[in-house]
């Protein structure tokens, strides 16, 4: 079969074309026929080896959906010909993280953070237990972004305790992550103070649900959320760059809640822990979503509440375009992967 290998790790040319040997579906597993991948920001720090226990020689992507081609032995609950999404880690099924319905923390198969059979790929195996169904109305191409993008969005959503008639601060809102977030944030009834870098982002931001757009090349953003909440600050922030942390700290209301998600160009950041205090902000970090919250994000996209945003679709043989593009200008929404050459 057809795989994309990261020869090892440095720019976008290291991602080339291979021929591999179809893996082999053992007991428990399917093999599915990938129909769409999405490109993710952990693909690029992944390919840049910046991240921690990654290896060079595999295939990247963890956002697929596909057809279930073949079963192993010991699968009940999928039959050849189902359409699915990928949960976008393995996990064990037996640690007391997998039991309590916590499959994003289980460490038993390895790192969390580090993604072990890639997408980039025209087949993979996987155990049943990490697919889930599509519902019918749901494309291949909405479901690759289900797993990774929406739900992950969801669970930080979730996390941030976000209610009606709050205000929430998003930046690094024109990307996957948040372009979903403003849209969970508006069908939760709160008001989005949207962030971007780009001026040109400010009409599409408005389009998918921000109430205001705020123009920061800067990242200095604080003192016009100050301005647009009357000296209130938000509510709620959902960091999706990392970096702007003590920027987004100092728009938060009293008793405002953080949630981290994104970590764009990874450094460390000082904090004021007078500030944390004074104003008694909790802060928290986040990353992919449970199990259940990918059935959940399926089904917001089902009933049309949540619309995956896609930039664009590239062939998979294009995957270094893919990658340069993301990293050279500003995308709107996901890129994803589909069809070979
Ligand atoms: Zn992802
Ligand atoms: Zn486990």
């Amino acid at each position: 079969m057809k795989a994309i290998i990261l020869k090892d790790f440095g720019g976008p040319s290291q991602l080339v074309v291979n021929e591999i040997a179809q893996p082999e579906v053992t007991t428990g597993n399917v093999l599915i026929e990938i129909q769409a991948s999405g490109v993710c920001h952990h693909d690029l720090l992944h390919r840049q080896g910046r991240l921690p226990k990654a290896r060079s020689g595999v295939v990247l992507g963890h956002e697929a959906s596909g057809i279930i081609r073949e079963i192993g032995t010991g699968v009940t609950q999928r039959k050849p010909g189902d359409r699915v999404v990928i949960y976008q880690r393995r996990f064990c099924g037996q640690c007391p993280s997998c039991i309590s319905g916590r499959h994003d923390l289980c460490k038993a198969l390895g790192s969390p953070s580090v993604d072990t059979e890639g997408s980039y790929a025209e087949f993979i195996s996987v155990p049943a237990v990490a697919t889930v169904l599509l519902p019918e109305n749901v494309s291949y191409q909405q479901a690759a972004l289900a797993s990774c993008p929406i739900a992950t969005s969801l669970r930080a959503v979730h996390l941030s305790q976000l209610k009606a008639g709050e205000t929430v601060l998003i930046n690094g809102a024109s990307g996957g992550l948040g372009i979903h977030q403003i849209q969970l944030a508006k069908a939760t009834g709160a008001r989005v103070i949207a962030v971007t870098r780009n001026a040109s982002k400010a009409g599409f931001l408005s389009q998918w649900g921000a109430d205001e757009v705020i123009i920061s090349p800067d990242s200095s953003y604080s003192a016009t959320v100050w301005k647009l909440t009357d000296k209130q600050g938000v509510n709620v922030a959902i960091d999706n760059t990392g970096v702007s942390l003590p920027e987004t700290l100092y728009a938060m209301a009293q008793g405002g809640r953080v949630v981290v998600l994104g970590n764009i160009n990874p450094r460390d950041v000082s904090i004021s822990p007078g500030l944390l205090i004074g104003r008694r902000l909790t802060v928290q970090g986040s990353g992919s979503a449970t199990l259940e919250e990918v059935s959940q994000a399926l089904a917001l996209i089902s009933y049309g509440i949540i619309k995956p945003v896609i930039h664009n679709i590239i062939n998979f043989n294009d995957v270094s375009a893919a990658h340069q593009l993301m990293e050279t200008s500003d995308i709107s929404g996901r890129i994803i992967l589909q069809g070979w050459r």
